[in-house]
């Protein structure tokens, strides 16, 4: 099963994005952002028992700019929103969000005035993640589906090109004051 037996021939003939979002896959180092109780399943994500480092992402950055995944675990509120914006500018791009849990994908059971009803409101959103908690194979689940993306994520031009039309979007969302919820 080695990597001789594969390449008997010794020579791989691929493209540099292909080889640029596979070491980009197996690379990520998410940001610690850990708002409520999703944060204590994310926590135990990286014991033992789940193992994401498997991944090499068990290095959970204390600095947005050496991290490249934000996971928003948790409920985001009207205050903190200008800081989970600011901590997402400080990271390096490329750069990748998990929305975890139904609050952080839409303010879940938190339908007033407090809450973000969803942190797509303020950063741009890779995947939602939905459950309240998510367990940890969920997490899970979503970051391979996450590496995935990862792998074909375009380079260069093309990849601003893709990051700034996902920014319009997002900020071209209905406000949270004309959103209309099971409450209203
Ligand atoms: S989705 Fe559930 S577990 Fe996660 S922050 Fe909201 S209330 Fe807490």
């Amino acid at each position: 099963m080695g990597i001789e037996e594969k390449l008997p021939a010794g020579i791989l003939l691929s493209t540099v994005e292909t080889i640029v979002g596979l070491s980009r896959k197996s690379s990520v180092w998410p940001a610690t952002f850990g708002l409520a109780c999703c944060a204590i399943e994310m926590m135990s994500t990286g014991t033992p028992r789940h193992d994401i480092a498997r991944f090499g992402m068990e290095r959970f950055s204390a600095s947005p700019r050496q991290a490249d995944l934000m996971i928003v675990a948790g409920r985001v509120s009207q205050k903190m929103a200008p800081v989970l914006r600011q901590i997402y500018d400080q990271m390096p791009e490329p750069k990748w969000v998990i929305a975890m849990g139904v609050c952080a994908s839409s303010g879940g059971m938190f339908n007033n005035y407090a809450i973000l009803q969803g942190v797509d409101h303020v950063v741009p959103v890779d995947i939602y993640l939905p459950g309240c908690p998510p367990r940890p194979e969920m997490l899970l689940d979503a970051i391979i589906k996450l590496h995935d993306k990862i792998r074909h994520t375009p380079l260069g031009a093309n990849a601003k090109r893709q990051y700034s039309a996902e920014e319009d979007l997002a900020l071209a969302a209905p406000a949270t004051i004309e959103m209309t919820g099971l409450l209203r």
